[in-house]
C-alpha cells in the first residue's frame, strides 16, 4: 500500500502570518513566529491515520536577503518541536530564480513525495494563497484551501473557514 501525505503550505496554516496594509507576510524572527490555533490537534489526528506530514514552504526572504538561514532554521525547528510535521521542504528563491520549486510550481511536492514514495493522487495540499492551490493542482493532489480576507478570488477543491474542518473533508474522501 502507497503512502499518502499531507502536503502542508507554512504562513497561514502552521503558523500565523502578519498582516500589513491587507497583505500577509511570513515571521522574519522566532520571536515573531506563532503558531495557529488548533493545528496540533489536527495535526495528530492526521498522523494518526497514518498520513506523512511535509511542510511545503516558499521563503523568498532568503533570497531577498530579509532572513538569514539560520534564523529560518530555528523557526523550523520550533516547528519540528512542536507539532508531528516529517519533513520541511523550502524553496529559498525568488521569481527572476526561475526555480523549479518556487510555487504555483509543484516540484516541492513532486520531488519529497519521491523521496517519500507517495501517492500523490491520494494526497492533499492544504494552503491558503493561489500559489498553494496552483502547485497542488499541478501535482495532482486534492486542493483545501483556508479562508482569509486575501484568498477570496482563489480556486480550490474545497474551502474551509477553519482548519478542523480540514479532517471532515480528509476522513470523509479516505471512507
Ligand atoms: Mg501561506
Ligand atoms: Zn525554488
Amino acid at each position: 500500500m502507497s503512502k499518502r501525505a499531507i502536503f502542508l503550505d507554512r504562513d497561514g496554516v502552521i503558523n500565523r502570518v502578519i498582516m500589513k496594509e491587507g497583505k500577509p507576510y511570513s515571521p522574519r524572527k522566532l520571536s515573531d513566529c506563532r503558531l495557529t490555533d488548533g493545528i496540533n490537534d489536527v495535526l495528530l489526528r492526521l498522523k494518526e491515520d497514518g498520513f506523512i506530514l511535509i511542510v511545503v514552504t516558499n521563503q523568498p526572504d532568503i533570497s531577498r536577503g530579509l532572513i538569514r538561514w539560520d534564523e529560518l532554521n530555528s523557526i523550523h525547528d520550533l516547528i519540528r518541536s512542536e507539532l508531528p510535521i516529517d519533513d520541511i521542504i523550502v524553496c529559498p528563491h525568488d521569481n527572476d530564480d526561475n526555480c523549479a520549486c518556487r510555487k504555483p510550481k509543484p516540484g516541492m511536492i513532486v520531488e519529497s513525495a519521491r523521496k517519500w514514495g507517495i501517492d500523490i493522487a491520494g494526497s492533499f495540499l492544504f494552503g491558503d494563497t493561489w500559489k498553494d492551490m496552483g502547485a497542488g493542482e499541478k501535482a495532482g493532489c486534492t486542493t483545501i484551501l483556508l479562508d482569509a480576507p486575501y484568498n477570496q478570488d482563489v480556486k480550490s477543491n474545497h474551502r474551509i473557514k477553519n482548519i478542523s474542518e480540514a479532517l471532515e473533508i480528509i476522513i470523509k474522501k479516505e471512507s
